[in-house]
């Protein structure tokens, strides 16, 4: 079985949650087994080593991004392993001292996310990690704070993307996913 099938196996559905009429893909499975959770943090380093970092010519990653709340799982396991920062973006009011806020929509109204001022320094190379892309509303405010801060996002990475909502259209980089669910 090849790493994606494993980690695909892991995924478990769970019909009408949060609410009926929505089928919740849950990442834990993977975080329990520590053999697939190693697995995975290796296939985004791997991915991010062998073609992000190349493919745009960059001498390496400045800065992960990490959204509020399953982003901050991965994000800083990441960080850690290519030597790079990790950076929260928040719900707004979690964060101390001055930030940067951006406006996203959600299912009912709006909502917005926070990024510290002084997160990025213009020209850093940024990734944007998430579990799941689904309108991608979320990642394109998460990816405005990094524009307003002037760093440079690479790459935007889940391990599941809802390819049929099409998230991936309204983003300023490319989107890696391991898993693609139409
Ligand atoms: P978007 O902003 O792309 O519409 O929604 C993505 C956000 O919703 C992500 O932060 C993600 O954690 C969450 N999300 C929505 N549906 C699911 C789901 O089925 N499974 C998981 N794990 N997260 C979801």
């Amino acid at each position: 079985m090849s790493d994606v099938q494993y980690l695909r196996s892991l995924l478990k559905a769970h019909p009408d949650f949060p609410k009926k009429g929505i089928v919740f893909l849950d990442i834990f499975p993977i975080l329990r087994d520590p053999v697939a959770f190693e697995t995975l943090i290796t296939h985004f380093v791997h991915h991010i080593t062998s073609d992000v970092i190349p493919r745009t010519h960059s001498k390496k990653i400045d800065v992960v991004v990490g959204l509020d709340a399953r982003g901050f799982l991965l994000g800083p396991i990441i960080a850690m392993r290519l030597g790079a920062a990790f950076v929260p973006v928040r719900k707004q009011g979690k964060l101390p001292g001055e930030c940067v806020s951006a406006t996203y929509e959600k299912e009912y109204g709006s909502d917005s996310f926070e990024m510290q001022a002084d997160a990025i320094k213009p020209g850093q190379n940024v990734i944007i990690i998430d579990d799941l892309i689904a309108t991608g509303g979320s990642a394109k405010a998460a990816g405005e704070l990094v524009a307003k801060q002037g760093g440079n996002t690479l790459k935007y990475l889940f391990i599941i993307e809802l390819t049929f909502l099409k998230g991936s259209a309204s983003l300023d980089a490319p989107v890696y996913s391991i898993v693609q669910e139409d």
